[in-house]
């Protein structure tokens, strides 16, 4: 296969494209100068030995700037509000909640979301880290599903409702979702932030 496809192919697998604008990928990159493409193949052989995954919060971090080990800022930052702990789907998610100025507790980043008709919900998100991470951190009080106001996302917060029951209960966490403001069908990564706002804070 020419150099053309087969770059065309890796780009046919990130999320959201198409052949079509995979080649178009291709196309741009050989419009750019060798010192950019210099750059960037530097940046994608450094991304794994730079980013790491946070061990609670499987967040993906910046290692160089992190103060602590293999936690990220967030997680290592006491002062954020230690008892809300925020559920989201993915990084791009958490990015969006940030960016409101809203929640000050912390996260967990699922990693994906259960479809439907999923027979086995537990192995398409971190649900057994979830379930370790509520009964080992007493500090918790409030767990927040902050889920895309999707079929998948509402899908996605009964199953760990259903998961939780019996840790929630016997630990009086309160469990809240995001409430009016999230419209349906609207992914939370495209929300902006003020739309962000009114739903954290007409939680329920
Ligand atoms: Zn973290």
């Amino acid at each position: 296969m020419d150099p053309i496809s087969r770059l065309a192919e890796y780009f046919r697998d990130f999320p959201g494209i198409g052949p079509r604008q995979a080649k178009r990928f291709v196309y741009y990159l050989l419009t750019r100068n060798a010192g950019t493409l210099d750059e960037i193949s530097r940046l994608i052989l450094e991304i794994k030995k730079q980013v790491h995954i946070c061990s609670r919060c499987f967040r993906f971090f910046n290692a160089q700037n992190a103060a602590v080990g293999n936690v990220c800022p967030i997680c290592a930052d006491k002062d954020r509000d230690q008892s809300i702990l925020m559920v989201v789907s993915k990084d791009a998610d958490f990015e969006a909640i940030e960016k409101a100025h809203v929640h000050h507790g912390l996260y967990f980043i699922l990693g994906g979301t259960v479809p439907i008709l999923e027979k086995n919900p537990e192995q398409r998100i971190r649900s057994r880290e979830l379930m370790n991470r509520l009964s080992d951190d007493v500090s918790i009080k409030e767990l927040v599903l902050s889920l895309s106001a999707t079929p998948d996302g509402e899908h996605t917060a009964d199953v760990i409702r259903s998961l939780a029951k019996d840790i929630v209960a016997e630990r009086s966490i309160r469990v809240t979702v995001l409430g009016r403001g999230l419209s349906t069908g609207s992914e939370l990564e495209y929300a902006d932030s003020d739309t962000i706002k009114s739903a954290f804070n007409n939680r329920i």
